[in-house]
Parts: structure tokens; sequence; C-alpha cells
């Protein structure tokens, strides 16, 4: 039934006085926001669950491919906007909640995000899960419940700060405990193994013990009958330790809880880089066995055999973090079933399919044998066998050892989680067309000669509703009010848009819609650092995690040219500018962190200078994270996407802003190529090298000296950066850039500028402005992920449409 027709505004509200009185215990005449906060959100996890049971009852009784969506990440952010939006009663709730003296905008301001990610890797599952859902695919996502999500980030003096993000207070009315699901997780031990009858039997001793608990949350469909759920594993003690406890050793036995418990502690704050220790092998291994375990049983309760095993599930594993699920399954079905090595492989080989997210060397997972061997003895020996077998095929198709030891698995004391991945998996996919071109031509190379049709593209895309029909209520009624609102299931129906790019009264209203959002921002900006920002100034954004790849130090040197240039020029003509960044720095990523405070630095500097300010000014957004984005992407007028050619996979921070109606001043890396393609090369600022020329100019051999050396300009502003600042010196940054500068920010520095400097300019034109913008947003339809999905499910699940 639809929910729409169900819950009324009248049913709301009494559900939550029923909630209130009967679950909480709580008089609503004296309850708090908090405790409105809390019914509300019950009866909206309870509606989600009830729509949930009669979602599955209909796709087990059709017995269709279920999809497993695997990744130690989900940046979810809030919950209770996207279900009510979702569910299409946010009008009744709020009316529902004004009966009762409430604003719903309070309660959507008290939830905290769920933070369980880093950056876009994460924020791509959250976003496949909704998308899965309006697509009313059976999907399950399964991740770790992590009792601290990402960090908090407080800038104080220019140095970042982080908090733990301890969110569960408000964010566990949206999880539902499922005890009779939890399983038993093993660990280190050792493998007893023989021969019996012509049997190979292992028996594994000595392990110890971990539960795994899920907690279910769900996430509506738009428009649709979908529910998808993600199971968060929690670590559990499997009880005292009975026997350090009989022992009258107390304290040993909860010492040993705690260690269990210590799994699901912490997300950790890496993006795009791998640390190698034991606790995060253990949170991946205790994510995988839970989810196969869980897997297994389901399928086993509805067909009683493993045979159709591979016809009936897909198995996505997001990046390599959850690649132990491939040697898992082959544990699984060998020792737990008594399949053959060959059938088990078979099985295996036809379920997985793995996104690569990265070239990047430092971002590959590589673990070290001997940390390996301990904590997963039996997987280790089934790794070790799947690595011999592999290399055995080699050796027939006469690959020569230099070759061999490049692509196989274990080598030089390290498994290689990237090529396990490739070999085992019946897909691979690229997030781009050009990343999945790269990896086909560089780090998957050789398996892509051996197997050229395993390997394809998903261009990602985003949960576009979120940030268009949640967050950007102007635009959205000017779509409604131009082409309908068919595009809110449709996105590609965007593109009728277009038809206005002339209209001076859409262009007009536009012009407003952005102008209001940007108010909206700057009042934000004003309540959390007290600066009034100039709302004529161009809103120029760059929002994402801080690493060196992405090249804020390249925006920063950019605005210290800008601010040098006023300083010589007072009088010449000046486009304003508002820089926004947001970004937070892996904790021990000491460079990323000096980046940051160069950019407070470049912005305290500015803020002194009363001849600067109003012309040229940064705001650094402290702690960006999904909900921020949400106020931030509707208000944004330039989208900073300027990474290295051939380093950023794919980007969705930029479809975020291209939707709306931020114009991309970018380099021709990941998306942006795509979206260049689809706006055309004149709604969209291009500047740099490309790939190719990255490429090129590295094996040539980089200079970056001789820019210093020979450009005045790059000169003078590293040596302000060794000399100082403000009385602040950034050595590491100036010494860096003078001498290794391997993103090559100096090789593109003259042609950002000039791309810069032409996007001022063509600003001074409005409408012109205006009509770029339109173009962008109706093409940003394709990077919905609702499309992505229907091509994961066509092209790499192999599902029947
Ligand atoms: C979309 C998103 C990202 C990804 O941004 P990129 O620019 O693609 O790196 C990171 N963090 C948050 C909070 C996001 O919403």
């Amino acid at each position: 039934m639809n929910s729409k027709k169900q819950y009324t505004t009248e049913v709301l509200k009494n559900l939550i006085l029923d909630t209130m009185n009967n679950d909480m215990g709580i008089d609503p005449e004296h309850a708090s926001d908090e405790a409105y906060y809390q019914a509300l959100c019950l009866v909206v996890r309870e509606i989600l669950a009830e729509k949930q049971k009669v979602f599955s009852a209909h796709h087990n009784a059709q017995a269709k491919k279920r999809i497993y969506y695997i990744s130690m990440e989900f940046l979810m952010g809030r919950s209770l906007k996207n279900s009510l939006y979702n569910l299409e009663i946010h009008k009744e709730a709020q009316a529902a909640m004004e009966q009762l003296g409430i604003d719903i905008q309070r309660m959507y301001q008290l939830e905290p995000d769920a933070g369980l990610g880093n950056g876009g890797l994460g924020r791509l599952a959250a976003c496949y899960l909704d998308a899965m859902a309006t697509q009313e695919l059976p999907a399950m996502g399964y991740s770790i419940l992590y009792e601290y999500g990402i960090f908090k980030q407080r800038i104080i003096d220019g140095w970042q700060t982080e908090t733990p993000d301890y969110w569960l207070p408000g964010g566990n009315v949206w999880i539902k405990m499922k005890p009779d699901r939890s399983v038993a997780i093993k660990f280190g031990g050792r493998i007893e193994e023989g021969w019996e009858a012509g049997h190979h039997w292992t028996n594994h001793v000595e392990y110890t013990t971990v539960t795994a608990v899920p907690y279910d949350m769900y996430v509506s469909g738009y428009d649709s009958e979908g529910v998808a759920v993600l199971r968060l594993w929690k670590a559990q003690s499997p009880g005292f330790d009975m026997e350090s406890f009989n022992r009258g050793d107390y304290v040993n036995a909860i010492g040993q809880s705690a260690m269990s418990e210590a799994i699901s502690k912490v997300l950790y704050p890496n993006d795009n880089h791998t640390e190698g220790k034991v606790l995060r092998l253990k949170q991946q291994y205790f994510l995988v066995s839970a989810s196969i375990s869980d897997i297994i049983r389901r399928h086993i309760t509805t067909y009683g055999t493993l045979d159709n095993f591979a016809q009936k599930n897909a198995v996505q594993i997001n990046d390599t973090h959850p690649a132990l699920a491939i040697p898992e399954l082959m544990r699984v079905l060998l020792d737990d079933c008594g399949y053959s090595w060959e059938k088990a492989w078979d099985i295996v080989t036809r379920t997985f399919a793995y996104t690569n997210h990265t070239v990047m060397s430092e971002a590959l997972e590589k673990w070290n044998v001997d940390i390996f061997r301990n904590l997963l003895p039996r997987i280790y020996q089934i790794v070790c066998e799947i690595d011999r077998r592999f290399v055995d095929t080699l050796k027939d198709r006469r690959y020569d050892n230099y070759d061999i030891d490049r692509m196989r698995i274990i080598y030089d004391y390290q498994v290689r989680m990237a090529n396990l991945s490739v070999i085992a998996s019946q897909s691979v996919n690229g997030v781009s067309k050009l990343h999945s071109q790269i990896i086909k031509d560089s780090v998957f190379h050789d398996y892509y000669l051996l197997t050229p049709k395993k390997f394809k593209n998903v261009t990602n895309g985003i949960a576009s509703r979120r940030w268009l029909y949640q967050s950007n209520p102007g635009l959205t009624n000017l779509l409604n009010d131009t082409i309908g609102d068919g595009w809110l299931k449709d996105l590609s129906r965007m593109e009728e848009l277009e038809k206005f790019a002339d209209d001076s009264a859409v262009l007009t209203r536009l012009a407003q819609v952005k102008q209001e959002n940007k108010l909206r921002l700057s009042n934000y900006i004003e309540q959390t650092s007290g600066v009034k920002v100039n709302l004529d100034s161009i809103f120029d954004v760059q929002v994402k995690r801080l690493h060196e790849y992405k090249r804020q130090h390249l925006n920063a040197l950019h605005i210290l040219s800008q601010y040098l240039y006023l300083k010589d020029h007072p009088n010449e003509p000046f486009i304003p500018k508002t820089y926004i960044f947001g970004a937070k720095a892996a904790p021990g990523y000491f460079l990323a962190k000096q980046i940051i405070k160069f950019i407070c630095t470049l912005r305290d500097m500015i803020e002194k200078d009363p001849s600067v300010r109003e012309k040229l000014r940064i705001v650094f957004l402290e702690n960006y994270s999904v909900t921020i984005s949400e106020l931030l992407m509707p208000a944004s007028e330039i989208s900073q996407q300027i990474s290295l050619a051939g380093t950023e996979a794919s980007g969705t921070g930029n479809m975020k802003l291209m939707l709306s109606g931020a114009v991309t001043v970018g380099t021709l890396d990941g998306a942006n190529v795509e979206i260049g393609e689809l706006v055309g090369e004149n709604n969209i600022f291009y500047f740099g090298m490309t790939a190719p020329e990255v490429a090129h100019l590295r094996e040539k051999g980089y200079r970056p000296t001789d820019y210093y050396n020979k450009n005045r300009e790059i000169k003078r502003m590293i040596d302000m950066l060794s000399c100082g600042i403000q009385g602040q010196t950034f050595p590491d940054i100036a010494n860096n850039l003078r001498y290794d500068d391997h993103y090559m920010v100096l090789a593109d520095f003259d042609s950002y500028r000039a791309i810069q400097n032409k996007a001022s300019k063509v600003y001074e034109d409005r409408m012109k402005w205006q009509k770029m913008s339109l173009i962008n947003i109706a093409k940003s339809g394709y990077f919905c992920a609702d499309r992505a999905i229907m091509e994961y499910a066509r092209n790499i699940w192999g599902m029947q449409l």
C-alpha cells in the first residue's frame, strides 16, 4: 500500500503519541525536543521496517537474484529527512509535528550524521543503497557498526584538531538489533590437517572467537516499493572467557571482552591510504566473515543448497577492503560444505565483482605475510592455494617469471589484495570512463590482456534527490514549474530544462534561487565564524578530503597570487570572489594539515586587510560532512575539481555541484571528462595537463625546480612559504613544491590562473553565466545513482530486468 495514503497527518500524529506514551513512557505534554525527535524517528523506522518486510516477501516469492554490497564504509549522513521524502510523507509529518507544537526543521537539526565513512568511497555506497531501493532491487549493504565514525574536525589557530564522533546516542534510533542473526568469527589459532580415505581434512584449533551482532538500518526507495537494508556488524565478546573467569582471573576475563569489542570501535580515518595495521585486518575479516555467513544462511533458507549460489547472488566489493570475502567463501564451501576445490572456485569466481577506486600505489592494500598468517591461518592457506593454481595457469600459458611475479597474489612477503580481487572476480570495474581506461592500460594491464571481457566501466552516480529535492527547494520548484515533476523519478528528464536555456525569465529566476541559497549559506557562515561574506562575490567551492593529489595547495597558491595582485594593483577592476574550503585531513597526514594551516593563514591575512577582503575572501568550513554539503552545494557557483589528471578516479562532489548549477573549473580527470562531454566545452572551464601529458612529463623527468627558477611569481610565493606569511612558515610545503611536487602543482599553475581569470570574466555577463549554469543542471541527470545502479544490474550482476 502507498505510504502517502496510509500515513496521513492524523495517523502519524497518533503513532508519535503512542510511541511516546507506550514505548518511551514519556508524557507528550512535558516532552523535550529530544523526546519528540526520538519518537518521530522510531515511528519512521517502524514504517520502513514494515515496508521492508512486504518488499522482501515479494522478491523472495519471485526468487530474484540478491545483491550484496560489501563496503568498509557507508557515509550515510542523516536519515530522517531522506526517509520522509523518499516515503513521500514529509508534508504529512511536518503537519503532524506542527499540530504537536514542534517545528520539523528543528527535528532534522537534532540528528547526528551517521559518518561511517571517510569521503567519496563511503558516500558512493550510501548513494547506491538509495538507488537500489528506488530501482526495487533486492539489496543488502554490509558494513561495521563503528561506535566512533569519522572524527569531528575543529580548526584551532589554523590547525586541525580531531575529536571523537560518538554518534550513537542520537543515531541508534535508526538501527535495529537482530540478535538471532549473530554469528561467531574465529581469529588466530592454528590449522591441523591430514589425509583420510583420499580426502584432505583440516581442523582449526586454539582460535579466539568474537561474536558479530547485526544491526539493521533501512533505506527506502523514492516512489517505489523497494527498501534496502544496511546490515552493520557490532563486535561483542562471546560472553565472559569462562575459563579465565573460573580460574579466578576476573581481570583477564574482562580484558578479553574489551579486546574483542575493540574491533568495531572506530573507523580508520584514512582516505586513499592504507596503514597495514593488525586491527584493520581484523576489522576486514570480521566484516566479511560475518557477511558471508549471513549471505549463505539466507541462501540456504530459501534454496536448501549452495549449488545455485552464483545464479542467485551477486556480491560487489567496494574496493579491495572486503576482498577477504573471496577466500572466506572458499573456506566455507571447502571446509564447512565439503565442496571440491574446482566446484568451490567455480562458484566463487561467478559470484564476486570488484570495483576499483584508485590507481595510486599508497592506496593499494598489501598485507605482511606474517601478520596475515597469524591472524587468519586457514584463510592464508587458501590464498596460497589460489596463488599456486594461478601461477600454474600462467606457466601453462608460457608467461615468464618476471610477469608471473608481477601478477601473482603473494610476492615479496606480501599478500596483494588487488591481485586477489582481479583474479577471483567475474567483473572488475573502474568508476569513470577515463579511470576504467587507465586501469586497463596500467595497473591491471597484464590481467586485461589475459581476460579482457572482465574489465568494465560504471561511471559513478549520486543520490540526486538528496542534494536537489531535499536540499534545494528553490531549484526543485523551478524545475517543477518548467518541466513538471517527472524528473524526480527519472533524472535523465532534467535535460528538458535545456529548452529554457535562452528564456530570460527562467534564467533570472535561476539567479534568484542561487542568491537565496547563497544567503542561507552566508547566514550559517556568519553564525559559525562571525564573518559576513559579500553576497555579490562568486562562491567558488573546493570541498573534499584534503589530499595532495586533490591539490588544495594549487587553489591556495592561486589565492595568494590574487592577493599579491590586489596589493600591487589596488585600483584595477576585480570580480569579487569568496573561496570556500571544506576538508578533513587524515590525522597522521602532516603535509595535509600544513596545507589547512596555510589556507587558514591566508584567510587571516586577508581578513585583516580591509582593502582586500570585500574582493577576495577565504572561508574554511569546519567539519565537512554530508550534512554540511547539503547546505553548501546549492549555494555554489564554481566547482573546483583540480586534481592532477589521472589521479582522481571519478569524483562525486563534482556531480553534486553540477546538479546545483555550479560550473566546473577542472582538469581532464575522472568524471570531469564526462561532465565536459555532456555540457560541451563552452560550459566547463578546463585547464592543465591531460593524463597522457602527465605520464609523458613523468617519463621525461619532471623538474619543479625549473619552474621555481624561471617563474618569478612562483618563486615569490614559494619564498613566502619558506620565509613566512603572517609570521608563519611552511617549509614542508615549500620544499615539497620546489624539490618533489609529485602532483605537479607548479606545472599546472599558469594554466590554472588563466582559466580562473577567464571564469571571472565570463561571470561579468550574468545572463551568460546563468545559461551555463542551466545547461550544467540540465545535463546532470546522467550522474544520478539510479542510472549507475541500472548499469551494474545489467552489465555486471546479470539481473533479468
Ligand atoms: C560527495 C562527498 C565526498 C566526495 O567528494 P569528492 O570531491 O568526489 O572527493 C566527500 N565527502 C563528503 C561528505 C561528500 O558528501
